[in-house]
């Protein structure tokens, strides 16, 4: 029966195999193109490739109308004049385009040669496309032109518009002609396209069938059916990814057994009782729980861990490493730069001074002796935590018995480096990855699809939301003013500068600049002014660092290198320079560098007058909210996934129509029928089930290591 369905659905879907040359309209030397340009190669490919908007062909203007440049207009009237103007190497290509009310020019400057024979004076035509003013009227460069006669489309009010390219476009490929192969496609394929998800799925959440999809999402009857078809193609979209990766998390629990870490012993309960100087949030109590209960199970662990800066994401790191120290095993703790390391390590070393814990630090800048002794001593068991940065990857560095491996910052890592950690035992140790700022959950459902998700919702008690406020530079004196005033109620301030790799040079000079201004602002010996940036030695920087850390400067002017982690709870400004080169995130990190002690905080940020209208959003977002699970909404909209997340592992973010932006309760719902399906039926053996397995063998090719293919 299974063999049945395999075989009858993959013969249904050969149609869609075929080669892109053999539909009506391609043929050889537009399928090259087709291939090169757009990787169109099969049937399939350009049913996928739907249309990035549509046009209400409903909707004319008459030229007299137009008055403002760069709305896009559609009209409809005739040519009346056509003419090549300029020297051979600038000709222009002009159509004079009339209707009832007036006349306005059509300019091309490239496809001359192609676009001119297409041209016929006197039929009527519709034209789309952004007036600009020119002269004492406008003219629209490079229209969308359509005869009004023409094409099966032409009834059609509510059409599509594809993406094409220069080269297309001089190969009649441009949206218009995409529209027109799809079309013939769709009219070809006569609904035959077989439906991949199961009837019980398609009712319960009233989908289209796939047929009807991708006909009314390339030849929308109306703007509702064009929409359903969107739901419907958007839900398969998220679907077979959350089922693939859904699938590999849980093949990869069967296959991978955890260390069970069954007590919870001296060193957690004497740091918990004596050590420990506050009160865990109840956030942090729940999900220390779901660790332990992951840690204790002889499941291997892979969680990831959020929460808004400040939320105390470090003690529970701490914690659940004491906990693997009483089960006998070795924990470490990795992150992205030097400076937060070692931070870790003297907070760590700090917090456990008085247990009988070997604490070391291995980075970049370990001296090779040192670095000798650390590897050895990993190796007898003699370190039990091991903090540092991607220095702890290095194949050289093995231990004793690992049994907990924590990445902070985890969005500056990869998936390969979290590979590696599993491979420092022969049973994967426990990983436990944190994030420096919220990630939106759509985002992490998706980049983070193999990993469990847990969240600290709640900051620690008695903080104060910090204060932030927006000045132009103008009012910089104001700003100096007010620093000293904070200065001599015995707080510190940090100056952020920004650093943008392209222009390093230029914010060097800004920044050295700055420190001067600030120095001379801010003399010695009243105040005291420290400075950190990237070109800094290491062993300089941690001087710096520790002069304003023990409150020997009361200024840090620095570059973003102190943007993750840093720790200084005195610190109570937080002044961002230039705070309109700078992302939201980054933003977001920076501010939460204050407010970490009881008192008012205040985040003050810079810029200059002249503010792009996404900086402007940036600022906005950043003065009306504190929380970081906002503003990651609000940076995910601006920026987009691909984006946020830096180029890692992109493949997972590339989607062909759903948007991770905007189509949170299609994924979550997608995310909920694909965890229902596979407990339902753990192989997608049940034939109601098998075609989507198909699908997905389909999708995801050899990418997908399925335990049993029928
Ligand atoms: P993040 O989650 O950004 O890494 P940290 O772990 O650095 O935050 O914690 C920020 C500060 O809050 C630290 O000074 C830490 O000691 C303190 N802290 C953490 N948990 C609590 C708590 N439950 N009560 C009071 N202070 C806490
Ligand atoms: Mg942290």
């Amino acid at each position: 029966m299974e063999g049945f369905f395999y075989i009858h659905s993959i013969m249904r879907n050969n149609i869609l195999d075929t080669p892109i040359e053999y539909l009506k309209g391609v043929g050889p030397s537009r399928a090259k193109l087709l291939n090169e340009e757009l990787s169109i190669y099969t049937f399939n490919d350009l049913l996928t490739h739907f249309p990035f908007r549509y046009i209400d062909r409903s909707k004319f203007y008459t030229i007299s109308q137009i008055n403002t440049d760069s709305i896009t207009t559609q009209l409809k009237g005739v040519i009346s004049h056509i003419e090549e103007i300029g020297k051979p190497r600038q000709k222009r290509l002009v159509a004079h385009f009339e209707d009832d009310t007036g006349i306005i020019q059509l300019v091309w400057f490239k496809g001359i040669k192609w676009i001119k024979p297409t041209l016929k004076k006197g039929s009527e035509y519709i034209v789309y496309g952004k007036p600009t003013k020119y002269g004492s009227g406008y003219n629209i460069a490079h229209p969308e032109l359509e005869l009004v006669e023409d094409s099966d489309i032409k009834n059609k009010n509510f059409q599509p518009v594809y993406h094409s390219t220069e080269k297309l476009n001089s190969k009649g490929l441009n949206s218009r002609g995409i529209a027109k192969l799809t079309y013939n496609l769709i009219k070809q394929l006569n609904g035959h396209i077989a439906e991949v998800l199961p009837k019980k799925i398609l009712e319960e959440l009233r989908l289209v069938s796939l047929a009807k999809a991708y006909e009314q999402i390339h030849i929308p009857s109306n703007q509702q059916n064009q929409k359903r078809a969107e739901i419907r193609l958007k839900f398969d979209e998220f679907f077979f990814l959350q089922l693939r990766m859904i699938k590999q998390k849980l093949l990869k629990e069967q296959k991978t057994k955890g260390f069970v870490f069954e007590k919870v012993g001296v060193q957690f309960n004497t740091f918990y009782k004596k050590h420990l100087s506050f009160d865990l949030t109840n956030a942090q109590k729940s999900v220390i729980k779901e660790i332990r209960r992951d840690i204790g199970s002889g499941k291997h662990m892979n969680r990831l861990l959020q929460g808004d800066v400040g939320s105390g994401k470090t003690i529970v790191a701490l914690l659940i490493m004491l906990i693997a120290l009483d089960n006998n095993f070795q924990a470490c703790l990795m992150a992205p730069t030097e400076i937060l390391a070692n931070q870790h390590f003297f907070s760590v070393a700090e917090a456990l001074k008085d247990l009988p814990i070997n604490v070391r630090l291995l980075t970049g800048s370990t001296k090779q002796a040192e670095r000798k002794e650390i590897h050895k001593d990993l190796l007898t068991g003699k370190i039990h935590i091991l903090i540092g940065t991607h220095a702890l990857l290095e194949d050289i560095v093995q231990f004793k018995n690992l049994g907990l491996a924590i990445i902070d910052e985890q969005h500056k890592f990869g998936v390969v480096q979290r590979a590696k950690l599993w491979k420092k035992n022969s049973i994967p140790p426990h990983v436990l990855v944190m994030t420096a700022t919220p990630i939106p959950r759509t985002l992490a459902m998706t980049f983070y699809g193999d990993l469990d998700i847990s969240v600290i919702d709640e900051l620690p008690p008695g903080r104060k939301p910090i204060k932030t406020i927006h000045y132009f530079d103008n009012t910089r004196l104001k700003v100096f003013e007010f620093m000293r005033k904070q200065i001599d109620l015995g707080k510190q301030i940090y100056v952020v500068y920004p650093l943008i790799e392209e222009s390093e040079k230029l914010d060097y000079k800004d920044l050295m600049d700055g420190y001067e201004s600030i120095s001379r602002s801010f003399p010695a010996p009243k105040y005291r002014v420290s400075v950190v940036h990237g070109k800094m030695k290491p062993t300089d920087k941690d001087y710096e660092m520790e002069q304003f850390a023990s409150g020997k400067t009361q200024i840090m002017v620095a570059t973003t290198v102190i943007e993750v982690g840093v720790n200084i709870p005195n610190a109570s400004v937080m002044v961002i320079e230039s705070s309109e080169k700078f992302g939201l995130s980054q933003l977001h990190q920076l501010r939460g560098r204050v407010g970490r002690g009881a008192d008012q905080s205040y985040c003050i940020l810079m810029s200059s007058y002249k503010l792009s209208k996404e900086a402007k959003v940036r600022l906005d977002t950043m003065v009306n909210t504190n929380d970081g699970f906002e503003v990651a909404e609000v940076d995910l909209k601006l920026r987009g996934p691909g984006d946020l997340m830096g180029t890692q592992q992109s493949g997972v973010l590339d989607f062909k129509i759903a948007d991770l932006a905007k189509d949170n309760s299609i994924l979550t719902k997608a995310r909920s029928i694909a965890i229902k399906l596979l407990k339902a039926d753990p192989n997608l053996e049940m034939t109601e089930n098998v075609p989507v397995k198909n699908q997905l063998i389909k999708l995801f090719k050899n990418k997908l290591n399925w335990s049993r293919i029928s």
